[in-house]
């Protein structure tokens, strides 16, 4: 059976730092060229490894401004079938919250038996990694995060989930949510050929906020209930200090001036905790 796979995939700014537009509460983000978010491209490779071992059709779907159809493109060049972009001035300003529901709404317009959903962990420009998880919740279908091995054995999907230090081993009934780690599926450069076929020839569908049902009461910036307060790049501060004394008068000095600090970063208060034999060696050097 030829699996069904949905791969989203955001035109982030081709930069990291972007004007702030007081007025409108977002970014200036047409100041900067789009490109497909790094993540995507990560969760596009692992559809089209599937696609190569199991036999699947992949629709790349993005939300986005009209400029967007071009990292469609881009993925049908590296071997999606249908690219499908959802764009539409309702969805400018739109949260995640506004973001997942739309792209879920889409995905039940126009791929409603899909069996697989595989989305990027995060995106280079808002990171929240909300999306994924949030399109689980809005068409019901259990999810995982940070896929590094996805296997398909008819209706169960099994995965090795990237956890802090370990992997850990988890299986699913599709239809199911799978965002797929960074560090595995390194994406294919799209070739030459391709990118012209795809620009040439490829299949975008366009659809917009009326095609998929979406409630006349839902906009981007109306009704996302995220708010930016303010943008800014924090500056690093740095300060040399020049402890002078012998080796214990100086760990003392440490402990006087950062010692509040580093007991809140390590969860316990080292100012009063024991020392222990090993410590009272070094202080004998
Ligand atoms: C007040 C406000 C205004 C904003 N205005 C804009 C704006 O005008 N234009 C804009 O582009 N962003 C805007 N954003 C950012 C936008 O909300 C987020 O980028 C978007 O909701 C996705 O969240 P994220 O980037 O954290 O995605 P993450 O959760 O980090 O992304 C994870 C994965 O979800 C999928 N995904 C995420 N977004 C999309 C998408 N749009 N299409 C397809 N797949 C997707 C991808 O697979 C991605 O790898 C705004 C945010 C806020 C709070």
């Amino acid at each position: 059976m030829m699996l069904k796979v949905v791969v989203c995939i955001k035109q982030v700014p081709m930069v990291t730092e972007l004007p702030w537009d007081a007025s409108t509460g977002s970014l200036k983000r047409n100041m900067a060229e789009g490109m497909m978010n790094p993540a995507c491209k990560h969760a596009l490779e692992a559809a089209i490894q599937i696609k190569s071992r199991y036999g699947a059709y992949i629709t790349a779907l993005s939300m986005g401004p009209a400029a967007a159809e071009e990292v469609l493109r881009e993925a049908l060049a590296m071997g999606a079938d249908q690219g499908i972009l959802l764009t539409d001035s309702r969805m400018a300003g739109a949260d995640t919250l506004i973001t997942s529901h739309a792209l879920a709404l889409a995905i039940k317009k126009e791929c409603p038996d899909f069996d697989l959903i595989l989305c990027g962990c995060y995106t280079s420009d808002s990171e929240t990694a909300q999306v994924g998880p949030q399109l689980t919740e809005e068409l019901d279908v259990a999810g995982a995060a940070y896929a590094a091995d996805i296997q398909i054995m008819e209706q169960t999907v099994r995965i090795q989930r990237e956890c802090d230090d370990f992997l850990e081993t988890l299986e699913m009934e599709t239809p199911c949510l799978i965002t797929v780690a960074t560090r595995q599926y390194m994406p294919r450069y799209a070739s030459l050929s391709g990118l012209q076929d795809a620009f040439e020839k490829g299949t975008v569908k366009v659809i917009h906020a009326d095609d998929i049902g979406m409630e006349p009461e839902i906009s981007g910036t109306k009704t996302s209930p995220t708010r930016i307060v303010e943008v800014y790049s924090p500056t690093a501060r740095k300060k040399n200090i020049m402890l002078k004394g012998t080796a214990l008068k100086m760990v003392e000095m440490l402990f006087e001036q950062f010692g509040d600090r580093l007991s809140g970063a390590m969860a316990k208060d080292i100012k009063t905790h024991d020392h222990d034999d090993e410590h009272d060696e070094i202080d004998n050097e």
